[in-house]
């Protein structure tokens, strides 16, 4: 490709409203452009990119066995109502009526659509397994799109839908998927790992959020420094302390203290002279409407994915005000289990703890040496809380580090949820009727292409990795005045497009520093230099975009010689 022919409007200066670098960048190197609020053209450029990244997804979805399909984007509102996801999906549907007043959405996924097309064909078990994917656009109403294509509501989704005749099926099908994924971000040359993730309500099933480790990710996760327990933050289970026996005759007497206006844990610490981690807080949550009280202590924070689960409910709030006092007697601020009314659940970490201070559910005062079992009565305890950096691993015990992550990828379990709403079911090898077991698996195509960039930059631009570069080699002439260097470039660029090698010719009439610029700026891993100086010796300059080293080579020997840098950078991540 001849840089002058090209649409690639480069920017020199950062974009106002773009946050982190792969945004900026995509807007700088002329990848991506604003149409509106969270929708984006792409560019020349930038889809030569995305075309890389879908052809090794692709690749590696047709080695592990899932067959490609393309489901409309437009989906009768009768299969979410089927699956009961018309209501609860809410306001990320985009959702509209045609002329005949029937009533359609956009897809923000397709497990209704193709869950009704593989119950409509497959009849039997005799045509099970299937994996069926697409690569295709999704719509999802996004209530804060924004870093570009990395949140943003009109994006590209690969997903892939699995069908078995029983869950230990459904188990290789999801452990295929899950070895793709890792073959797939490998060849990216992304760092990621797979982490345990919320199934939400699903009972019975298990999922894996692929995440690039990056500080401007929007996941935090955990991982042990040992053995391979990793989790998202939300998900992450906290080892469960031993219980000891409580012995009541270490209770002591209960003391109710005037606190007036201290409501927070720092001022109940520093009012009574007491550690956070010596307080209760209690909670008062409304699960599926229902009040439920949950304590916690002080120092530590209710994880509402684990609560929810927990609890089993499909809506989970902190209750309103009214709520807690009509629960607890008392304004908010002053609850404590004593006489509460609601069931009280409290996290692992106080299964062991006496005589510890609590709300007096009534305004301005607190109580001391308060004790389950002689003073209110905890219903169950469960790992509740959120993990913290002290916490062990709990697998191993050893330690943990937390990170930051870009969730591009998504393995699920989903078992018998959709095909027994929707009653997809096969006849077993008895004749009797059975319900499929399903997997779903995503991948964010424009999110993956902004996570490598999140990965791979520097302060001049992309550094792309040679697997997804839109370019292997950019060919520049310092001068294209110069006969003789224009000449020497064009033959270069003739030599290596005939050694299959995908090229640049920048022989643009332009300053050598503004081409170098853009040529950093988009990120071409090798760059050939022709001045008129080596040129005059028979060679030219070859420069690796990421360790910034030069070397010089003679003209004859260039293409054999990058052909051979190239292969290995795709080698790389096989
Ligand atoms: P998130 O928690 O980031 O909203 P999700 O759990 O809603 O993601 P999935 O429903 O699992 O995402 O979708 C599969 C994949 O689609 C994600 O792993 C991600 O790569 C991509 N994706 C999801 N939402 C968006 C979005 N708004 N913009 C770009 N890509 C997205
Ligand atoms: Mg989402």
């Amino acid at each position: 490709m001849r840089y002058s022919e090209m649409f690639l409007p480069t920017v020199r200066e950062t974009p106002s409203d773009a946050e982190i670098a792969s945004h900026k960048l995509m807007i700088r190197a002329g990848m991506i452009r604003k149409l509106a609020t969270g929708v984006y053209s792409v560019l020349p450029l930038g889809y030569r990119v995305v075309k890389k990244v879908e052809a090794i997804i692709r690749e590696e979805m047709d080695r592990a066995g899932a067959q490609e399909v393309y489901l409309p984007a437009v989906q009768p509102a009768e299969l979410w109502q089927e699956s009961g996801r018309w209501k609860m999906y809410g306001k990320e549907l985009l959702r509209f009526k045609d002329r005949h007043n029937r009533e359609y959405c956009i897809g923000p996924t397709h497990e209704e659509v193709i869950t009704d097309l593989v119950r409509n064909e497959i009849k039997t078990y005799r045509q099970l397994p299937r994996n069926l994917y697409q690569i295709q656009t999704k719509f999802r109403d996004e209530i804060r799109p924004r870093f570009g294509v990395m949140r943003c509501r009109e994006f590209d989704m690969k997903d892939a839908y699995s069908f078995d005749i029983d869950s230990e099926g459904a188990d290789i099908s999801y452990q295929k998927m899950y070895d793709a994924y890792s073959r797939i971000f490998s060849r990216m040359g992304l760092k990621f790992r797979a982490v345990e993730a919320d199934t939400g309500n699903i009972g019975g099933s298990f999922s894996h959020e692929f995440m690039v480790i990056a500080d401007t990710g929007e996941d935090a996760l955990i991982f042990c420094t040992k053995c391979n327990y990793a989790a998202n933050l939300e998900k992450a289970e906290v080892a469960k302390p031993e219980k000891k026996a409580v012995n009541p005759s270490a209770f002591l007497a209960l003391e109710t203290v005037h606190t007036p206006n201290v409501r927070t844990i720092e001022e109940v610490s520093k009012f009574l002279k007491v550690k956070p981690g010596e307080i209760v807080k209690t909670l008062i949550f409304q699960a599926d409407s229902k009040p439920v009280a949950v304590l916690i202590r002080g120092d530590e924070e209710v994880n509402e994915a684990k609560l929810r689960s927990f609890l089993g409910c499909d809506i989970l709030e902190l209750a309103t005000d009214d709520v807690v006092l009509a629960v607890t007697g008392s304004p908010k601020g002053f609850a404590g289990a004593i006489g509460v009314k609601a069931d009280i659940y409290a996290d692992d970490s106080l299964m062991n703890m006496v005589n510890v201070v609590m709300g007096g559910n009534k305004e301005d005062y607190h109580v001391r040496n308060v004790n389950n079992g002689r003073d209110f009565q905890v219903k169950a305890f469960a790992d509740l809380r959120v993990i913290l950096k002290t916490d062990p691993c709990p697998r191993c015990g050893s330690r943990l580090r937390f990170a930051k992550g870009i969730e591009v990828g998504h393995v699920f379990k989903l078992g018998d949820k959709y095909s027994k709403a929707m009653r997809a079911t096969y006849l077993d090898k008895n004749g009797k009727e059975q319900y499929m077991v399903m997997g779903c698996y995503g991948i964010g195509v424009g999110r993956t292409v902004a996570a490598i960039i999140e990965q791979n930059n520097d302060d001049k631009g992309i550094v792309w990795p040679m697997s997804v570069s839109p370019f292997q080699v950019v060919v520049v002439p310092v001068n294209v005045n110069e006969k003789t260097l224009a000449e020497a470039a064009e033959n270069l660029y003739g030599a290596l497009r005939k050694k299959g090698i995908e090229v640049l010719l920048d022989e643009r009439d332009e300053r050598a520093g503004v081409k170098f610029n853009d040529a950093d700026l988009i990120g071409i891993p090798l760059r050939i230099t022709l001045g008129p100086k080596k040129l005059a010796e028979g060679e030219a300059e070859v420069l690796v975009r990421k360790t910034g080293k030069t070397k010089s080579l003679k003209l004859e020997k260039i293409p054999a010689t990058i052909s051979g840098m190239v292969k290995r950078g795709l080698r790389k991540h096989p």
